[in-house]
């Protein structure tokens, strides 16, 4: 009889390929090392994991379960369906495909299904918080299609809703599209349906952010409201790096095929169990509760950022993630993010909605609090990090030997050993 499992033997990598194992080995002492504050980070679990790196990698399955066009399937089958149903009940969501590579794979689907070369898209742009995938120039969606940007009001720094409106009458857009990588606050759903319907449009909702929010039931869902929505599964949602799109049925067959055949090959069973084994964690109490405490930390380390003078763009934010505008206390962007990751903490610059300076130096940062409330950190720790990202970035210089860097970083070993990442068995 064969072993009933084969599973990662870490020994064995080490001794045919010690450099990458040695990479295997750094990177998770990198993230054990530091404060991981990329607002579209996490770190899944070790269940998630043993299904990624399991023999399933090996499998080709183009089409769908049960419409195969490989012999042989019968086994991933179980698999997919498990994460589709998983996926639908989840999200009360009519229709899921589990199938997409990424977010980026997911949205090219969401064109593929609705709209031809040319068409007319109406999404937030880029600068004002959008997506690369939402129309960018540099992007597919911005060289096949026509994307029309809109933004936020000047004083509210929220989505400005009068534009979007006089936008979506003005261009008859066939695709409407909420959702981005740099907003704080929620998105009126309701508004955008309307819209939608009023001009006789598609309405989509790019989740990748915040879709962990909505499976663990501490924001509102926009899967009643949108025609179609995408997302990624390795944000708050804390599975797999991957994609996937939920759908109302009369638009099932158009995502399906769009997905596969028309933009991807064999979908990745491997990646497709762990979805699976990742909703079933998401329909769970614990989950839940992490996703309520994923917002409360966001928003006292926004409150406590501000406190410092590093202003949170709306005030503060209702979500996983805050913007802050540096420009108070006479930082760059990229200069916050070297002087924070010289002292153990890691965060990304970001332009603010009107920023003046380029997107490389940038007068923001975005932070998130998905991957240290995964580490089990709450609203105290949240204060202790702004403290420690105010005195980074304000004393500090970017040099690692720097005393400020040191000394900050000293108080980042201290707090991240109480709460480790990926503890060992038993700790
Ligand atoms: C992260 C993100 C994506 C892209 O996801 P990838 O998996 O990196 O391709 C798409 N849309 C939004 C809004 C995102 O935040």
């Amino acid at each position: 009889m064969s072993t009933p499992y084969y599973g990662p033997d870490y020994a064995a990598l080490q001794d045919f390929d010690p450099e990458i194992a040695g990479v295997l080995v750094d990177e998770l002492d990198r993230i054990r090392g530091g404060l991981q504050l990329i607002a579209s980070e996490n770190m899944s679990s070790p269940a998630v994991i043993t299904a990624l790196g399991s023999t399933l990698t090996n499998k080709y399955a183009e089409g769908y379960p049960g419409r195969r066009y490989y012999g042989g399937c019968e086994v991933v089958d179980v698999a997919e369906n498990l994460a589709i149903d998983r996926c639908k009940e989840l999200f009360g969501a009519d229709h899921a495909n589990v199938q997409p590579h990424s977010g980026a794979s997911a949205n090219q689907a969401v064109y593929g299904a609705f709209m031809q070369p040319g068409d007319t898209i109406l999404a937030m742009s880029l600068p004002m918080g959008g997506h690369l995938t939402h129309g960018t120039k540099v992007s597919f969606s911005g060289k096949w299609f026509n994307a029309i940007g809109y933004g936020v009001d000047k004083e509210t720094e929220n989505i400005d809703y009068d534009e979007v409106e006089r936008l979506a009458k003005e261009h008859k857009p066939k695709v409407i599209l909420a959702g981005g990588s740099a907003i704080p606050r929620l998105i009126d759903f309701e508004f955008f349906r309307k819209l939608a319907d009023e001009v006789g449009a598609i309405f989509w909702v790019d989740a990748a952010h915040f879709i962990g929010l909505v499976a663990g039931q501490a924001i509102p869902s926009p899967v009643p409201y949108a025609d179609v929505v995408s997302f990624t599964t390795h944000k708050v949602l804390r599975g797999p790096r991957a994609g996937a799109i939920v759908c109302k049925e009369e638009h099932a067959k158009a995502i399906d095929k769009a997905v596969f055949p028309m933009m991807q090959g064999g979908p990745q069973m491997h990646s497709i169990a762990a979805k699976a084994v990742n909703f079933k964690e998401c329909n769970t109490p614990e989950y839940r509760d992490y996703a309520r405490q994923v917002i409360a930390n966001a928003q006292q380390l926004a409150t406590s950022l501000g406190e410092f003078g590093i202003r949170p763009t709306t005030g503060g934010t209702d979500t996983h993630l805050s913007l802050h505008d540096l420009q108070g206390i006479g930082v760059t962007g990229a200069d916050a993010e070297k002087r924070a990751d010289a002292a153990g903490i890691v965060l990304n610059k970001n332009a603010i909605p009107f920023d003046p300076a380029k997107p490389n130096i940038a007068s923001g940062i975005r932070v998130g609090s998905p991957s240290v409330t995964t580490q089990g950190m709450g609203t105290d720790e949240m204060k202790l990090i702004a403290e420690l990202i105010n005195t980074a970035i304000t004393k500090g210089d970017g040099d690692p030997e720097h005393q400020v860097a040191k000394d900050v970083r000293a108080q980042v070993t201290e707090l991240v050993g109480r709460f480790p990442a990926y503890p060992a068995p038993g700790a």
